[in-house]
């Protein structure tokens, strides 16, 4: 299997405003402002730190908005940076239903659109040279966004302003690295007016179902206004690496780091993390002053292999589970199984410096194991292996 390089996926912040009754605005014409001055002056702030910022055509229709950075100091600080004023605007529509007259494409910086094939037909009529469109093909898929955003035009973090369509599919696609809200106190009490994320199309259809806690990170008053940021922490569920997955596994590499240092043995480290996003356990290698236990086998030690978590549970391992070893009766491949995981997440092929051709993947894969790689976070993984490898970044085909 191939491993592609390619620039990490931007971190995706969803941003939004919302009412004590979960509401993102009323049913009448004039958009309510939820927020106060203070909180609008928050997210210029956050617009400043962002490479980009990302909007619905429905929300660009409805609302006109500009989305530029307003204060002149941080576009100055922008630039003084090296970067644009103004980030990248970036709009989404299926059908290319766009308005040149909007302020969205005559102010500000650089413009894309991501569309279908179809849409890209009337976007490029409709708006010729005020933006770049990009066809996705017969729909828009929100990975291959993110990919492009990265690839082609640099994006690191993305800022999401809505619409609730757009976050909806974000978050349930498991896309999304952090929600930022800013909850204001009003009440809109209006059946039609909408709601930051919808139901879902089918049960579960965010990951890690109702049960998901999503991982609190800050809490702010904003004036009236609270501010609310939290990570979704779900793991995935194929093998398609979510953004919960990425924070999963760097969490992996980062015990990999606190390995005691070994001339004969790889540093690696591993999470097991439920479906509902809760961490069972985490490990890593020699850990506890025994020399030759391994991250994944240290983590499993720690669960009572009876608890039924353990059956959709996902493995997080810097370093792909070892298909053979010596100090063992068991390698980690097989401890996963037995363990009746059926997920797991890696960042690193094992190379032959200690076990010829291991193939640890393979095993979990021709077992019916799920396993997604994320080899953007190889490097990290790596970095506690130096000494062990003569070269470095490069992975075994
Ligand atoms: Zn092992």
């Amino acid at each position: 299997m191939s491993q592609p390089s390619r620039p990490s996926r931007p971190y995706v912040l969803l941003s939004a405003a919302v009412s004590l009754d979960g509401c993102l605005d009323d049913a009448g014409p004039e958009r309510l402002l939820l927020s106060n001055a203070e909180d609008f002056d928050r997210v210029d702030a956050v617009r400043a730190s962002c490479d980009a910022i990302l909007v619905g055509a429905g929300t660009l229709r409805a609302d006109r908005p500009r989305l530029l950075v307003k204060s002149a100091q941080r576009r100055a600080d922008r630039v003084a940076a090296g970067l644009p004023a103004y980030p990248l605007k970036v709009a989404v529509t299926a059908s290319g239903d766009l308005d040149a007259g909007d302020p969205f494409w005559t102010t500000g910086g650089g413009k894309v659109v991501y569309t279908t094939d179809a849409g890209a037909v009337l976007a490029r009529e409709r708006l010729g040279a005020l933006a770049e469109v990009v066809a996705l093909g017969d729909t828009v898929d929100w990975a291959r966004v993110l990919d492009d955003l990265a690839s082609a035009h640099g994006v690191r973090r993305l800022m999401v302003e809505g619409g609730a369509r757009v976050h909806t599919q974000l978050l349930q696609r498991g896309l999304a690295d952090e929600v930022q809200l800013a909850l204001a106190p009003l009440v809109v009490g209006e059946p039609d007016a909408p709601r930051l994320f919808g139901p879902g199309a089918y049960p579960g259809a965010y990951p890690g179902g109702s049960r998901h806690r999503m991982r609190l990170l800050e809490t702010r008053s904003v004036g009236d206004v609270v501010l609310m940021r939290y990570a979704p922490c779900a793991p995935g569920a194929d093998d398609s690496p979510t953004a919960a997955d990425r924070h999963w596994l760097a969490l992996a590499c980062a015990l990999a780091a606190d390995c005691p240092p070994s001339e004969t043995a790889f540093s690696v480290g591993a999470v097991i993390v439920s479906s509902d996003g809760t961490e069972l356990a985490r490990g890593h290698s020699r850990e506890g002053g025994d020399p030759v236990v391994h991250a994944e086998e240290a983590a499993l030690a720690k669960i009572d292999p009876a608890d039924p978590r353990l059956r959709t549970a996902t493995v997080y391992s810097s370093l792909e589970p070892c298909a053979r070893r010596a100090s063992r009766p068991k390698p980690c491949a097989r401890l996963i199984l037995d363990a009746g995981a059926r997920r797991v997440v890696t960042a690193w092929r094992e190379p032959d410096t200690f076990v010829a051709r291991a193939d640890g993947i393979g095993i979990l894969e021709g077992a019916g194991v799920t396993v997604a790689e994320i080899p953007d976070l190889a490097e990290a993984a790596i970095r506690p292996n130096r000494h062990l490898i003569p070269t470095t970044g490069t992975h075994k085909d």
